[in-house]
């Protein structure tokens, strides 16, 4: 069996107390029964908490060393009720009672969201109700959705205040070393927050906190006024990824994630027109400020400028600006926007590197021209900056 396949299904288990069955199939795999016969003991011997990822690494050496014949022990654990098992060592059954689970929660979040719009709306109280948006990102995705955490921004906003409150944290790498590879390449296109040398090491040693810190992190930022009853919201496309990697860190298995773009979807409906879910999505995923560096956290600002746009707190600030911007503050609310709560922060705008005498050159001036131009320019004038993209700024 591959590593790849038992981990996979391991990160879910640890919710197996979830009313949600796609954490609880999870258990029936070979691989979780032996993580969840170890885990007791593991923790004892470090004397804390483990994440199901941190635990499934802790073990893996230990499994990998098994005869064939200590883990038919753990296949027959999780066969024992005689069902047929998918390439995982997970009871098809329970399978299709996942994808059953699935699809209710789908019909779940849709009347949430939208009993929630309709009731504030209709008291007149949507501009001020609290929204908590979130966006992850992740050194690795393993099969079947396991991710290993990377950065996490969070925020609370409402349209009438705009951003209330903020939190980022960026996750220690922790990466099996066989996979180091794969979650380089994806660091390296994306986000850049894996170390690439020493020196980027050290870096990220200083602002990277282990999940366990970053968990309590979050729970302390949403204890302050946050019913566990209200879900987080994220993009459509990324509610799973951002669940599992909530869920595996902190253990809180009554957290929800929801998609902001039904949450949009449905605000738009009730203060403009009806839209369908693709023009919310295409509304929130506008490309508008996607380079606007203000936006971004301060590590990716202070080290990995050309990587801002993957910058979760960068993520979350453009999603929220830009419903404001669709929305518009002052008809739909009565509120002027604010910079920086409503829309980005305006950037200097900053001069480009020109190199004159090429330029001349290129323009075919007469070199008596150009040189005496030249001499005019004074020798001590400022080093240019170069040049940044995205300095468009909207405002209302
Ligand atoms: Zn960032």
């Amino acid at each position: 069996m591959r590593f790849s396949g038992w981990i996979t299904s391991h990160t879910y288990h640890s919710l197996s107390t979830s009313s949600c069955f796609l954490f609880v199939m999870s258990k029936y795999s070979p691989f979780n029964c032996f993580m969840m016969e170890r885990k007791p003991e593991v923790e004892r011997r470090l004397g804390r908490y483990l994440p199901m990822w941190e635990l499934a690494s802790e073990v893996s050496e230990e499994w990998q060393a098994m005869s064939n014949s200590e883990k038919m022990r753990y296949q027959r654990l999780c066969s024992q009720q005689g069902d047929k098992l998918d390439s995982y060592g997970v009871p098809l059954r329970l399978r299709e009672e996942e994808n059953q689970m699935k699809k209710q929660e789908a019909r779940d979040m849709q009347h949430h969201i939208a009993d929630i719009v309709n009731k504030y709306h209709s008291s007149g109280g949507l501009g001020l109700l609290p929204f908590y948006v979130i966006s992850g990102s992740f050194y690795l995705r393993m099969d079947e959705g396991c991710y290993v955490p990377a950065e996490i921004s969070l925020l609370k906003f409402s349209f009438k205040t705009g951003i209330i409150r903020e939190f980022h944290a960026i996750v220690e790498p922790f990466l099996p070393v066989s996979y180091r590879w794969l979650a380089m390449k994806h660091s390296q296109a994306t986000h850049n927050l894996l170390p690439k040398d020493g020196a980027d090491g050290e870096k990220i040693k200083q602002v990277a906190r282990s999940p366990t810190q970053v968990a309590n992190r979050i729970k302390n930022f949403l204890s302050e006024d946050y019913d566990k009853c209200r879900p987080l919201y994220t993009l459509h496309s990324e509610v799973e990824q951002v669940q599992q990697m909530l869920h595996s860190m902190t253990g809180e298995d009554k957290l929800k994630v929801y998609s902001l773009d039904i949450l949009f979807q449905h605000i738009h409906s009730v203060l403009i027109r009806k839209i369908p879910l693709h023009v919310s999505t295409g509304v929130i995923t506008e490309s508008l400020w996607e380079y606007h560096v203000g936006i971004a956290c301060k590590w990716h600002i202070d080290n990995e400028q050309d990587s801002v746009r993957y910058c979760t707190m960068s993520c979350v600030k453009q999603w929220v600006f830009l419903m404001c911007r669709h929305i518009g503050m002052v008809p739909a609310f009565g509120v002027v926007p604010e910079e920086g709560k409503h829309y980005p922060v305006e950037e200097p705008v900053l001069s480009t590197v020109v190199n004159l005498p090429l330029l001349m050159q290129n323009l075919n001036m007469p070199d008596d021209i150009s040189s005496g131009i030249i001499s005019a320019i004074p020798t001590s004038s400022p080093v240019p900056q170069e040049a940044t993209l995205g300095t468009c700024h909207h405002r209302r």
